[in-house]
């Protein structure tokens, strides 16, 4: 039987049962918390805004036998422009369902709760969510254990000077000597960048611009270097794409500016 007063991240807050949410808690020292927050969920209830998912909470949590559960909480950082943008959300709710899949309860990484606090702040102030949930998943995967190798062909060892190809078996980048029907073409400006995102310091992470083409290059590379390293496929992006793609056609047929649309009717959906 322990209280302890702890600062953690809302990695997820599901709705238990009527009035319940259980949340799962990213710490600096003990990883992952799993938590019950009786009544978090009724209107008038003081736990109701530090259970929100993705802010940032000191928390006073009581376990016994394994279970947990948030007494009193208070809100350190509310992360409030992630909550009122459904870019922001979804890719939030993104690189929170990768983080859940590759951390394993209960084993602390000290580097993920630092990568959370900058990834959260680009969240919120970034101009491309999309891209900087992405940049963040695949920087977890490679301080975890599974970077990409991207210095010269991962079979024999010979410099890339220009494009090359990436084996997702491989794991790494592949001369054109041995390149598969499986590799992927990427731009030596593409690489360039992903050597930037699995080394850089976390301050520095988000600060590179790219082109159209080679962001293309960056989404459609990560997002099936995810697919392989987690053995599972990411859907909440591609939805936020088609709804972005429905936004500008209904834009366009109406002749109205995109960036006035509503953007909150389907945030349930996605989370
Ligand atoms: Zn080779």
């Amino acid at each position: 039987m322990s209280h302890q007063r702890i600062k953690a991240f809302v990695l997820q807050s599901k709705a238990f049962g009527q009035k319940d949410r259980l949340l799962h808690l990213l710490t600096e020292k003990q990883g992952l918390i799993v938590a019950m927050a009786y009544g978090a969920a009724s209107g008038k209830s003081q736990l109701k805004a530090v259970t929100m998912p993705f802010v940032l909470g000191e928390y006073e949590i009581f376990s016994y036998k394994d279970r947990c559960t948030v007494d009193r909480g208070e809100l350190v950082e509310p992360f409030l422009p992630i909550s009122q943008d459904i870019a922001r959300l979804t890719s939030a709710a993104h690189l929170s369902e990768v983080t859940l899949d590759a951390l394993v309860q209960g084993i602390c990484e000290e580097g993920v709760y630092k990568l959370w606090a900058y990834s959260l702040y680009e969240l919120c102030n970034g101009e491309d969510p999309t891209l900087s949930a992405q940049i963040s998943a695949l920087r977890l995967l490679s301080d975890l254990g599974y970077a990409p190798w991207l210095n010269d062909c991962v079979l024999c060892h010979e410099d890339i000077d220009e494009g090359a190809y990436f084996g997702l078996r491989e794991s790494g980048l592949i001369c054109p000597r041995h390149k598969s029907d499986d590799s992927i073409y990427i731009s030596y400006a593409a690489i360039s960048s992903l050597l930037y995102i699995v080394q850089t310091d976390y301050e520095l992470l988000f600060n590179f611009t790219v082109s159209e083409r080679v962001r293309s290059e960056l989404l459609c590379f990560i997002e099936r270097y995810l697919e392989e390293k987690m053995e599972k496929s990411y859907s909440r992006l591609k939805l936020l794409e088609g709804f972005d793609s429905i936004l500008k056609e209904t834009a366009l047929c109406r002749g109205a500016d995109v960036e006035d649309s509503d953007d909150d009717t389907d945030v349930k959906r996605l989370m």
